[in-house]
């Protein structure tokens, strides 16, 4: 069915690498929060934030985990930052299988991003809360998004009636009873 595209405001977490200075408070503070019970141990290994760190070109990127997918890609491409080699998997936030990272150390289970999700909601995801040098930010924008038509009961009908029989004979119904009045 087609939809139409409309504009929504998502909040979303926005990253400054120039701000960043690796000290990994956003993995602590992540892991800690998704513990179990909240808040009873940190263990970086189960953050859904990695900072990326090259102390000596002063390099540092925090990536998010995203979605969880079977396959790897093949990753081939490689980053020059400061002379340093970086392949395409090292900013790569997707969970797959051909790395340990974004998965639990012990169930092996995917540890994505769910921008805190908690019930009351938090007005900041705890790792921007914690960076205290801005690099992470929660900031609106707008997204376009096509939302699917939603179809009243007689729509509904009809449209199943034109899956049925086609529109040109419905029409041609249409005209004969409003032909006999
Ligand atoms: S808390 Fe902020 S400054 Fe520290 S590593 Fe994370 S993003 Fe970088
Ligand atoms: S938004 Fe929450 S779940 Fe996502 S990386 Fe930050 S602290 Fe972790």
């Amino acid at each position: 069915m087609k939809g139409e595209i409309v504009k929504k405001k998502v909040k979303t977490i926005k990253v400054n690498l120039d701000k960043c200075n690796g000290c990994r408070a956003c993995e602590m503070a992540c892991s800690a929060f998704h513990a179990e019970p909240k808040y009873s141990s940190i263990n970086p290994a189960r953050s859904r934030i990695r900072v990326v760190s090259d102390p000596l070109n002063d390099e540092y990127v925090p990536i998010r985990a995203t979605d969880y997918t079977k396959a790897g890609c093949d990753g081939r491409r490689v980053y020059t930052i400061n002379g340093k080699e970086y392949s395409e998997c090292s900013f790569c936030g997707t969970i797959c299988p051909t790395r340990n990272l974004f998965k639990d150390p012990d169930s092996g289970l995917p540890l994505k991003c769910d921008l805190c999700n908690n019930d009351p909601p938090l007005d900041e995801p705890m790792c921007v809360q914690v960076c205290s040098l801005d690099a992470l930010t929660y900031e609106e924008t707008e997204e376009e998004e096509i939302e699917e038509l939603k179809l009243d009961d007689m729509e509904i009908g009809l449209k199943s009636l034109i899956d049925k029989y086609g529109l040109q004979k419905l029409a041609d119904s249409f005209n004969r009873i409003s032909q006999k009045g």
